[in-house]
């Protein structure tokens, strides 16, 4: 009882859905899931929907492109400052290191 509700022998629905990129791919439900109106294309990542004339746009393009825009911007700006600590940490160093030798050398 039940077995033949489970694994391969139930019955499956194969749904074709279309990306941005005219790939074609076709996924397949259990028959009593909801089949959803968008599917990731494995092939190029777009969402892909069931029409293959009007598929989905891509959505990721612009908005990508500023987040990495700025992840880049933000990532300068931090080794800029990184760069500067650095420097910084240099010149106290060699500061402190003529003050001992300034010391070493006073009495
Ligand atoms: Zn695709």
């Amino acid at each position: 009882m039940g077995e033949a509700e489970r694994g391969e022998s139930a019955p499956r629905v194969r749904v074709p859905f279309y990306c941005a990129n005219k790939h074609e791919v076709v996924p397949s439900f259990a028959h009593e899931a909801a089949v959803p109106d968008e599917w990731d294309c494995p092939r190029c990542g777009f969402p892909a929907g069931k029409d293959p004339q009007n598929p989905p746009a891509p959505p990721r393009t612009e908005p990508y492109k500023t987040h990495l825009a700025y992840v880049k911007e933000r990532r300068s700006e931090e080794e800029g400052r990184l760069i500067l600590d650095e420097a910084l940490a240099k010149l106290r160093a060699d500061r402190a290191e003529v003050r001992a030798f300034m010391r070493a050398n006073a009495g």
